[in-house]
């Protein structure tokens, strides 16, 4: 199944849809209610109406979650290797994943304007990630286990205004600003998606590739990730993580580029399919 979240033309509510092909059919319920069901929700459910989808507005698929989303930095070496060259640091592999997250007012649509501050930041960063969505809740979940606690895949943009990441010597503030997050465009269960390593992730600025990596490349895979994070800490049914990005971010090119006003971000992986977002600046 490849769910969403969009409104019908005319409409500004959310609802649940399923795409199929270029068309949605529109189901009764939200997405979180569906996920926290177990799944349960689906048997029986029946399609209220379908929309064509160059006539629907996407949001994101869970717009607003009810926590922060996880994510996980330097997660490819490709990537700690691009930081390190740009900091003049030694190249270190984690020996644990690296958690951070992102605020829910961060979370934005696959399709919508990224707004830019320029006030806050002139040092918007693009990050192309493997997003997980889970599905059942659970507390120490074993790596053997790990992948039964998966609902679908998604594709995350963690968006990174890379001065103030910096400037505050964390992760969280310059990862967080509001509409930093765009996800989507749809989840896709387990059963259609299949082993979510070997996967293609890649992503273009202005129709020019900038990243191109393989979700195979994850230093720490999915089923590796649950299990840490789920390590004392339950991780609840609608919960998402954001796996990490590959080399080719703009502060590790030579020399670095930055987003400006107008830019197109496009964001894909394999299996799932593409956001497109533009940068709008807004002072
Ligand atoms: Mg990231």
């Amino acid at each position: 199944m490849r769910y969403l979240t969009f409104s019908a033309p005319g409409e500004t509510a959310p609802r649940l849809g399923i795409l199929e092909g270029d068309r949605v059919a529109t189901l009764p319920g939200t997405l979180i209610d569906l996920i926290r069901s177990g799944g349960a929700a689906t048997g029986g459910l029946k399609a209220s109406g379908y929309h064509r989808i160059d006539e629907i507005r996407w949001h994101a698929p869970i717009p607003r979650p009810s926590k922060n989303v996880f994510c996980v930095g330097r997660n490819y070496l490709t990537h700690i290797e691009e930081g390190a060259r740009a900091r003049g640091v030694e190249v270190k592999i984690p020996a644990a994943p690296v958690f951070f997250t992102k605020a829910p007012t961060a979370v934005t649509g696959p399709f919508d304007d990224i707004p830019w501050d320029r006030s806050v930041t002139q040092q918007v960063d693009w990050e192309a990630e493997l997003g997980v969505v889970i599905g059942k809740t659970g507390r120490n979940i074993p790596k053997a286990a790990a992948l039964d606690h998966v609902f679908g895949y998604t594709v995350i943009n963690d968006v990174t205004a890379r001065d103030v990441q910096n400037r505050h010597f964390q992760f969280f503030k310059g990862k967080t600003l509001d509409g930093f997050c765009p996800i989507g465009p749809v989840v896709v269960t387990p059963d259609e998606f299949g082993h979510p390593h070997g996967k293609h992730l890649t992503l273009k600025v202005n129709g020019v590739f900038k990243q191109n990596g393989n979700t195979r490349d994850m230093i720490f895979a999915v089923d590796a990730i649950i299990a840490s994070l789920s390590h004392g800490m339950t991780l609840e049914a609608g919960d998402i993580i954001a796996c990490g990005t590959p080399d080719g971010c703009g502060f590790g090119r030579t020399p670095p580029e930055f987003l400006q006003d107008g830019d197109i971000m496009e964001t894909a992986i394999e299996g799932i399919g593409e956001m497109r977002n533009r940068i709008a600046a807004h002072s």
